[in-house]
C-alpha cells in the first residue's frame, strides 16, 4: 500500500490552524524555524512512505507469532524499528537533558500523524513509548530517571502502560494487581493485565512496563491506585541486562485489526512477585497518568487523521482509475472514471473535508500543550492548559470517529473490490475500529468533555474558545468572496449552535443524566464546528498569501455547507433528543 506524506497539507495546518510561526516569533520555541519544521517534516515523510508503508500489508497479512512467551513481529519490523530508532524520531519532543532532541510537541504529532498514516500498528508501540517516557520524566525519582529515562528516550528500550484488567476497563478504580512493599524499597507485584500494547515483543533488548497496581493498604477506587516501574529484565549495577523479571506475556490476542501490534495477556508475579519500583507517591498513580493523558490522547486522535489520510490517498487513486458508467455528455460507448460521478465526489470530498478538519483540531491542540509548557508567563500557561484540556478529548473522539467514517467511505468508493483484502481499503477499515475504543473510549471522552472540561474556570474557557470561532467566521463574511458560498452563514450557525448547546450542558448540574446523555453528540457537534471554522481560516490565509486559494476555499466550502450545517440537527438531538432518552427504555424490550 502506498503513502504519500500530505507534506503541504501539514505545514499549512501547522502556519495556519496551530500559528506555529506564531510561538517561533514569540520565541517560545528556542531557535526552531519554519526551515528546520519542513526539513524535519521532509525527512519523516520520506521514511515514513519508503520504510514503514511498505510494511503495512505484512504486518496485517502475518501479524506477531507468539511461542513460549516470546512474541516475533511481522518480517521487516524490527529493521524497520531499528532505522526509526536511528533517525532519532523516538525523541524527537524528548527533554535534550536525557537525549532527546527538545523539538515542540506540535511538531512531534505532524510526526506522529505520518507515522501511523504508513501502518498504524507500528506506530501505536512508539506512542506507549513516548507515553511512558512523559510518566517517568514527570514523577519518576532522579534514580528512576537517570536508570531508564536515556534508553526509553532514544528508543533502545520500549515502554507499556498497563492499567486495564478483565474487571477494569474504563473503570480504572477497579483495578486488583497487588503491589507489596519489599524490605529494599522496591515492591512486589501479583496479578493479571489485559489488552497490553507491545506487552512483549521482539524490536528492543529490554522493556519497561509501566503497572497500576493497589497497595494492601490503598483506599478503594482511583484514590488507592499506585504507578510502578516494572523492568522486563532487571539491571545489573553497571546498568547491564541482569536476571529476567518476574512478568510475562501469557498470550497474544486475536483481533479485528492493527494484526501487526501485539496485544497481550501478562502475567505479574507467577513466582516472587515482579520486582516494581514506584513512580511518584503512593497512591497518586492516576495523578501521574493524568500528567501522560492529554498527549496520550491527543497522539491517538492522530492516528485517526494519519489512517483518514491514507484511506483518501487510495479511494482517490483508485477513483480516478476505475471506470464504470458514464457521464451525460459522454457517447454511449465511452466509460468514466468513476470520479466523474458527483457521488463518489460527494465521499472523496467528504473525505478530505473530515481528515482536513481533525488535522487542524489536533494541530491546535498540540500547540495548547505546548503553550501550556513554554508560555511566557504563568497566566499565558495556564490559560493554554485550560485550552489543550478542553480540546483534548474532541481532538481524540472526532479525529478517531471521522478515521472510520473515512476508511469506511474508502471501502465504499472500492466497491466490492474495497470488501476484498487485497486492495488494502479492508485493513485500514478494520484498524480504524480500535482508536475509538482505547485511550479511553469515545463515550468517555464525550463525558470528560462535558463533565470535567466544559466547567473548567466557571466556563470561561469554553467561553473564550466560541468567541474566538465567532472571530473566524466574522472574517469569513468580511472577505466577501464569492468562493466561499454559503460558508459564513452555515458556520455562524454551527456557532450558535454550539453557543446554546453549551449553555444547555452547563445548566444541566442538577439533571447529571440528561448531560451524560447528550455528551456523545455534543462533542461531535463541538468538532464539527471547531473543524469547520479552523478550515475557514486557513481558507482565509490560502486567500491572503495566495497560496493554493482555489482548492483550500473549496474544502472549507464543502465542509460548512455539506458537514458543519448537521449542528442544528445535533443541537436538537442534545436539548431534545437527550432527555427524550432517559425515557425510551421501552424501546430496548
Ligand atoms: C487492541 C487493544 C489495545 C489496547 N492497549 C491497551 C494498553 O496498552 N494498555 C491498557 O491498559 N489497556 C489497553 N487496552 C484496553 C482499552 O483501553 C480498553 O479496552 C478500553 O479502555 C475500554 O475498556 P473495556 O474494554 O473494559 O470496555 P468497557 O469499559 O466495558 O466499556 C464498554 C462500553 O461501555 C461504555 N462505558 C463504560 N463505562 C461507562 C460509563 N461510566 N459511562 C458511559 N459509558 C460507559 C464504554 O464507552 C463502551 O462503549 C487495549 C485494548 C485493545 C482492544
Amino acid at each position: 500500500m502506498t503513502y504519500r506524506a500530505p507534506l503541504a497539507d501539514i505545514a499549512f495546518a501547522l502556519k495556519h490552524a496551530a500559528a506555529l510561526p506564531a510561538a517561533i516569533d514569540e520565541g517560545l520555541l528556542a531557535d526552531l524555524t519554519m526551515d528546520d519544521v519542513d526539513a524535519v517534516l521532509a525527512e519523516a515523510g520520506r521514511f515514513a512512505g519508503e520504510v514503514i508503508a511498505p510494511l503495512n500489508r505484512v504486518g496485517d497479512t502475518v501479524g506477531t507469532q507468539f511461542k513460549d512467551g516470546v512474541v516475533t513481529t511481522a518480517p521487516g519490523w524490527k529493521e524497520a524499528y531499528a532505522g526509526w530508532v536511528s533517525g532519532g524520531w523516538n525523541g524527537l519532543a524528548a527533554p535534550a537533558e536525557w537525549g532527546g532532541q527538545g523539538l515542540p510537541q506540535t511538531l512531534n504529532m505532524a510526526c506522529l500523524e505520518m507515522w501511523n498514516g504508513a501502518a498504524m500498528a507500528f506506530a501505536v508501540g512508539p506512542l506507549l513509548t513516548i507515553a511512558a517516557i512523559d510518566a517517568l520524566f514527570a514523577h519518576g525519582s532522579e534514580t528512576l530517571k537517570a536508570t531508564y529515562l536515556k534508553k526509553l528516550v532514544s528508543g533502545e528500550w520500549a515502554g507499556t502502560m498497563q492499567l486495564t484488567e478483565p474487571q477494569a476497563g474504563s473503570d480504572v478504580g477497579a483495578l486488583r494487581t497487588r503491589a507489596e512493599r519489599a524490605a529494599d524499597g522496591s515492591y512486589r507485584l501479583k496479578g493479571q493485565k489485559i489488552f497490553i500494547t507491545y506487552g512483549e515483543h521482539d524490536l528492543t533488548d529490554n522493556i519497561i512496563h509501566f503497572v497500576l497496581a493497589r497497595l494492601p493498604d490503598a483506599p478503594p477506587g482511583t484514590r488507592g491506585i499506585s504507578l510502578f516501574l516494572v523492568p522486563k529484565f532487571l539491571l545489573n549495577a553497571d546498568g547491564s541486562l541482569g536476571a529476567r523479571n518476574d512478568i510475562r506475556a501469557h498470550s497474544v490476542e486475536h483481533k479485528l485489526g492493527i494484526h501487526g501490534s501485539p496485544t497481550c495477556t501478562m502475567i505479574l508475579g507467577d513466582q516472587a512477585g515482579a520486582i516494581g519500583y514506584l513512580v511518584g507517591e503512593e497512591n497518586a498513580g492516576m495523578a501521574c497518568m493524568f500528567t501522560m493523558m492529554n498527549r496520550a490522547r491527543l497522539a491517538v486522535g492522530l492516528q485517526g487523521v494519519g489512517i483518514a489520510e491514507g484511506a483518501t490517498q487510495q479511494a482517490l487513486a483508485y477513483a480516478r482509475e476505475r471506470r464504470q458508467g458514464r457521464t451525460a455528455a459522454m457517447k454511449s460507448s465511452e466509460s468514466a472514471p468513476i470520479v466523474a460521478h458527483p457521488d463518489v465526489r460527494r465521499m472523496l470530498l467528504s473525505m478530505r473535508a473530515l481528515t482536513g478538519a481533525a488535522r487542524a483540531i489536533c494541530y491546535a491542540t498540540a500547540m495548547a500543550l505546548d503553550r501550556s509548557e513554554r508560555g511566557g508567563d504563568a497566566a499565558a500557561r495556564k490559560a493554554a492548559n485550560a485550552r489543550a484540556s478542553l480540546l483534548t478529548p474532541i481532538a481524540k473522539a472526532f479525529s478517531t470517529d471521522i478515521g472510520i467514517e473515512v476508511t469506511s467511505l474508502n471501502v465504499q468508493v472500492h466497491g466490492g473490490m474495497g470488501f476484498i483484502e487485497e486492495t488494502g481499503a479492508a485493513q485500514l477499515y478494520r484498524d480504524s475500529r480500535i482508536a475509538a475504543i482505547y485511550e479511553g473510549t469515545n463515550g468517555i471522552q464525550a463525558i470528560d468533555l462535558v463533565t470535567r472540561k466544559l466547567p473548567l474556570d466557571g466556563g470561561a474557557t469554553v467561553a473564550a474558545h466560541i468567541e474566538e470561532l465567532r472571530g473566524i467566521v466574522k472574517a469569513v463574511e468580511a472577505s466577501n468572496d464569492p468562493a466561499f458560498g454559503w460558508t459564513a452563514v452555515r458556520l455562524a450557525d454551527a456557532v450558535d449552535s454550539l453557543a446554546r448547546a453549551t449553555a444547555w450542558m452547563l445548566g444541566r448540574r442538577n439533571d447529571a443524566d440528561a448531560a451524560l446523555a447528550g455528551a456523545t453528540p455534543y462533542l461531535r457537534l463541538y468538532g464539527a464546528t471547531t473543524g469547520g471554522c479552523l478550515l475557514a481560516q486557513q481558507a482565509l490565509a490560502a486567500a491572503r498569501l495566495g497560496d493554493d486559494a482555489a482548492s483550500r476555499t473549496a474544502l472549507a466550502r464543502f465542509f460548512a455547507e455539506n458537514h458543519a450545517v448537521q449542528a442544528g440537527g445535533l443541537e436538537r438531538t442534545i436539548v431534545e433528543g437527550a432527555p427524550g432518552l432517559l425515557g425510551a427504555d421501552a424501546a430496548l424490550g
